[in-house]
């Protein structure tokens, strides 16, 4: 059983999620300790919790420490079965980050599996359902990833309420991936959404975004509204809003920004944040926004051959994960670029296959 240290680099609910979605999709069993030691509370939050039952539930796991508060638990997966899941977080918890946890492990199981989880869809510190669908999965796909997730309703805090739907399929392996040089910005898109709002709001977040990206040099940015109502199904049962953007360089690759609008919070300032973070993100000339960098490490780290990315900032998320894929696949990362700026990484990926 090999132990990881809760509470190394970052310290959070990301050394926890990909240590249980890299146990059980190479079926290693692990012990992980001081679990979120560097958060208030630490220990296992409802999130947390979710996102270890859905693993184990799909990979046969059996797991110790599960509760809520739990600074320590140990998780020994059997072979990875996929199947039709159902999960109710019962908070505004990510909805994104159960997935983030259960896709690298899904692609290993026998069959497909198909998730409906009731949460958070559109939260602070985690990526937006809508980041998923417009960035993640579109740039998961070179990598053969064959998985699609639907957005039922939107949940914002403070009750969730969200239900989203995923279908992932099983890979034989994973292809290494290679997003260095982007070439130019082909287009800029997104979606600035509200629900319980005014109508106003998502053009308001819209409008500002378009003109500071536009003003910064690129392409007019093609911004889908959504404006949800309380009569209508995908409608929150609490108010909020938020935009995402993304830029679409030259060889496809796909670079994003959001923000998320909070109560005293102008819209102006929503659609700016996310416009500012995108521009701020181009002019470092990366394939890679700073998020999908900590994201994809997993997966470069399963791939079968040498993955390469430019990413546009080093987080303390990326070098976590990197020093988690060393720990428990024993994969050796090239990381060129201090944190806090621009860097390429690059690895060798230990080929996991399928076996099914
Ligand atoms: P904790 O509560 O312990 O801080 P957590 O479980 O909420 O942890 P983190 O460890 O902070 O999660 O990890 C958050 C994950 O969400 C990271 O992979 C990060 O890249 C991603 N993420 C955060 N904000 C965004 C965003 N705005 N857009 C896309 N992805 C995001």
């Amino acid at each position: 059983m090999i132990e990881v240290p809760g509470d190394m680099l970052e310290g959070g609910g990301q050394i926890l999620r990909m240590s249980v979605a890299i146990s059980a999709a190479a079926k290693k069993p692990i012990r992980v300790v001081n679990i979120r030691a560097k958060r208030k509370p630490p220990g296992l939050r409802p999130q947390h919790l979710t996102a270890i039952k859905s693993v184990a539930s799909l990979s046969g796991a059996k797991v110790e420490g599960l509760s809520v508060g739990s600074m320590s638990i140990e998780f020994t997966p059997s072979t990875p079965r996929g199947g039709d899941f159902r999960f109710d977080i019962g908070t505004a918890g990510s909805t994104t980050l159960i997935l983030q946890a259960l896709i690298p492990a899904a692609l290993y199981a026998q069959k497909p599996t198909t998730i409906e989880i009731r949460g958070g869809t559109n939260n602070p510190w985690a990526p937006p359902i809508d980041y998923l669908n417009l960035v993640m999965l579109p740039t998961l796909s070179r990598m053969g990833v064959n998985a699609s997730v639907s957005l039922l309703r939107r949940g914002f805090y403070p009750r969730g309420g969200g239900v989203i739907r995923a279908r992932i399929n099983p890979v034989k392996s994973l292809k290494p991936i290679k997003l260095v040089e982007g070439g130019g910005v082909k287009r800029v898109f997104g979606l600035s959404y509200s629900c319980r709002l005014p109508d106003h709001i998502a053009r308001r977040m819209a409008s500002v975004a378009s003109k500071l990206i536009e003003s910064a040099g690129y392409p007019e940015p093609e911004i889908e509204l959504e404006v949800l109502q309380p009569n209508h199904p995908k409608c929150s049962p609490d108010p909020g809003c938020g935009i995402v953007l993304v830029a679409e360089l030259e060889n496809g690759a796909l670079l994003g920004a959001d923000a998320l609008g909070e109560k005293g919070k102008p819209a102006e300032r929503v659609g700016e944040e996310a416009a500012q973070l995108l521009v701020e993100q181009l002019e470092t000339g990366a394939a890679v926004d700073k998020h999908m960098g900590d994201q994809l490490i997993v997966y470069m780290s399963l791939a079968k051959g040498r993955s390469e990315i430019r990413v546009s900032e080093l987080t303390l998320h990326t070098l976590t994960c990197i020093e988690l894929s060393k720990l428990l696949l024993g994969v050796e990362f090239e990381v060129d670029g201090e944190e806090g700026g621009p860097v390429t990484i690059s690895c060798e990926g230990v080929g996991l296959e399928n076996p099914q």
